[in-house]
């Protein structure tokens, strides 16, 4: 990407978001723990970028980040599925969410983060229902691939890669990643620079 990655923005409720440009967006969603904030210092070379997401508080937030010098905006979505969570909590994420899809023109793809080392969760597939009902192209990328022996990655892939052909609203590439070792990083990063503005 041309430029660095600047945070620029916070919303906490959909009256707070920036409003709608010309810039396309990308958005990033998965469960908490998934390799989220790993992955977007891998992506931009930058470490100082999960500090902001990962600020106590900052965490039910979408935040925006200005990618490739105003061409692109990155939108760092907060982590569901924490098992702690609470109800209200968890009904909280799904509203601003789906909020957030429904209404958002500028939103090109949003990248569903999935774990190598674990299996989809209810909370994935709630996740991917919700995307399905707002009609926003994603697109399943796998984190930590460093992570499991050959055998599991290959059994993880396929399964990821069913649910992918299942869903009409879903992208059928499903790109493996290592924010450890860098795999699948470049591939990741021109599927988003392919959305930057001309
Ligand atoms: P987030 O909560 O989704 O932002 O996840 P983090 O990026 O904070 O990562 C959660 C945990 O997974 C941390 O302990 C990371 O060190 C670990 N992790 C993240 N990415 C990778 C990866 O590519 N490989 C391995 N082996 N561990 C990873």
């Amino acid at each position: 990407f041309a430029g660095p990655c600047r945070f620029f923005y916070a919303a906490q409720s959909i009256d707070q978001l920036p409003p709608v440009t010309e810039v396309p967006e990308v958005a990033l969603c998965g469960r908490s723990n998934v390799g989220k904030s790993s992955l977007m210092n891998a992506l931009t070379g930058q470490k100082a970028l999960a500090r902001v997401s990962h600020t106590p508080g900052r965490t039910r937030q979408l935040n925006f980040f200005d990618l490739a010098e105003g061409k692109l905006t990155l939108v760092d979505m907060p982590g569901y599925g924490y098992a702690q969570a609470s109800k209200a909590v968890k009904a909280d994420w799904q509203g601003l969410m789906f909020d957030f899809l429904r209404g958002r023109p500028s939103l090109r793809r949003v990248l569903l983060l999935m774990d190598c080392r674990v299996e989809t969760k209810p909370a994935d597939r709630a996740a991917m229902q919700l995307l399905g009902e707002a009609a926003v192209a994603y697109q399943f990328v796998l984190t930590k691939a460093d992570s499991v022996k050959p055998a599991q990655r290959e059994k993880r892939i396929e399964e990821v890669q069913a649910l992918a052909r299942k869903q009409t609203a879903a992208h059928p590439l499903v790109i493996v990643t290592s924010s450890e070792t860098g795999e699948g990083i470049p591939e990741l990063r021109a599927e988003i620079a392919a959305m930057a503005a001309a």
